[in-house]
């Protein structure tokens, strides 16, 4: 399998730690507000690529932080006069909801900020023994004149290093490198803080929590850490700088970053009027499969041009996907199998693989799917039993990867398709056509269309 490593800037072969095993550690969302639709290209970028493993037999232990303490949810939390608590619990409950919806499969754990503050300050002493870390009016900072790779990951050359310049803002300019808090001191007024005997009253840095959290789901060197293009400064930059300071050893095997999402050519922005939440497009009618087709069909490294033309665009090829599976099921086939399908199948399941393991080569990925329909649908006539629950077991497997099709809803819907188109056999067969006429319609309404051919009634999904 090829990825591109951002740490080493090229395509290179991927290794795992322990046999069989991926440690993955995801960036997750910082809880002040509903996440958009550019926070799931990157969850759903990085699912499809966790999916892929999973779909090669790997078990993968996946972590994605929960920030529920940082300048934007204090923030509001002190604009509405709550607790914290109150702010971030609601936006974790929808983002948890938004994940299921999007199929996204959950993480192993959803580590918060807030519950592992003991891991943290353990951090911060174990640099201040190190010698990476020094005091400064209340605060602790990270020293990056002591990291010779400082700058490594985000590629900033030393003259570009501000040494001894301390700023405590969780995010800066990759032209002012410098020197990043640890442990923001408390300041006058400040509501949310924590006590520690060595380093006073205050809060973590953001850089500070997903380098403990990471650490301690998955030790203190593991396979693969994403994010989207826009953590690679600081904030990555600086996690690789306080976990190899404190333990000494390589951090992180393999950084993939995803790229931007924007929305009609322009960045996506509240005051555009272009930004979108995943339940602003679920409120305008959108399938979320297709919101999530559209989402995965860039490959993770290029920018992603949102548009309402695109996701139409998704609902036909995710049709085409439906229609192909629904058909197959009412074929009404003779036992036995072909050998030419096997072979079809063995042959595209290879090229779907060899696009995939060229850095997730998605685009060429679901060329081989399509293809595969079209040359199965060519052989519609000719399809044995055998034939049908292998194409269907195929499928599977590829959207095992995609995960464009939710099971449950498909199943319950051809099951009652199913037994809808039965009933009208029947009533046919009973010369009852009204009652034949009235199944017709009730279907259309659902937007299934029937096909009757002398072979018996096939069914699709209305275009
Ligand atoms: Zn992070």
């Amino acid at each position: 399998m090829r990825v591109y490593n951002t740490l080493t800037n090229r395509i290179e072969e991927f290794k795992e730690i322990k046999k069989g095993m991926i440690g993955f550690y995801t960036c997750g969302p910082t809880v002040y507000d509903y996440a958009h639709i550019g926070n799931f290209r990157s969850y759903i970028a990085e699912d499809l690529i966790k999916r892929y493993f999973l779909y090669k037999g790997y078990k993968a232990i996946h972590v994605m932080n929960i920030t529920d303490i940082d300048d934007k949810t204090i923030k509001k939390a002190d604009r509405l006069g709550v607790s914290l608590n109150q702010v971030t619990e609601e936006y974790i409950k929808a983002t948890m909801n938004d994940i299921d919806t999007l199929n996204i499969l959950k993480a192993n754990h959803y580590p918060r900020a807030t519950e592992h503050i003991d891991e943290m300050l353990s951090l911060v002493e174990k640099l201040e023994e190190n010698g990476y870390a020094y005091r400064k009016d209340n605060s602790i900072y990270f020293s990056i004149a002591k990291f010779a790779d400082y700058g490594q990951l985000a590629n900033i050359s030393k003259e570009n290093l501000k040494m001894g310049v301390s700023v405590d803002t969780d995010e800066y300019e990759k032209e002012d490198a410098q020197d990043f808090v640890l442990w923001k001191g408390r300041k006058e007024g400040e509501r949310f803080f924590w006590s520690s005997e060595k380093f006073g009253e205050g809060r973590p840095g953001w850089h500070l929590e997903c380098s403990a959290m990471s650490m301690k789901y998955l030790g203190e060197h593991f396979d693969i850490h994403m994010g989207g293009v826009d953590n690679i400064f600081p904030h990555h930059e600086n996690e690789i700088a306080q976990s190899q300071c404190s333990t000494g050893k390589k951090y992180v095997n393999y950084w993939l970053h995803v790229q931007h999402l924007i929305v009609d050519n322009e960045k996506m922005s509240k005051s555009l009027g272009n930004f979108y939440t995943l339940r602003d497009l679920l409120e305008k009618g959108y399938d979320p499969m297709a919101i999530r087709y559209l989402l995965i069909s860039t490959h993770y490294r290029k920018l992603l041009n949102f548009t309402f033309d695109g996701l139409e665009q998704a609902i036909q090829s995710l049709k085409r996907i439906y229609d192909f599976i629904f058909t197959l099921k009412g074929l009404k086939p003779v036992d036995g199998e072909t050998g030419e399908i096997t072979g079809l199948i063995e042959q595209s399941e290879l090229k779907f693989q060899e696009q995939m393991e060229s850095d997730f080569n998605i685009s060429g990925a679901l060329g081989v799917l399509f293809d595969f329909i079209h040359e199965t649908n060519l052989k519609q006539g000719e399809l044995k039993t055998g034939d049908i629950n292998n194409i269907l077991d195929f499928i599977d497997r590829i959207n095992s990867v995609l995960g464009v099709i939710k099971k449950e809803e498909e199943g319950v819907l051809a099951i009652e398709i199913e037994e809808k188109i039965e009933q009208r056999a029947r009533a046919r067969q009973e010369k009852n056509f009204q009652l034949a006429d009235a199944i017709r319609d009730e279907l259309k309404v659902k937007g299934i269309v029937l096909i009757d051919t002398p072979e018996g009634t096939r069914w699709k999904h209305e275009k």
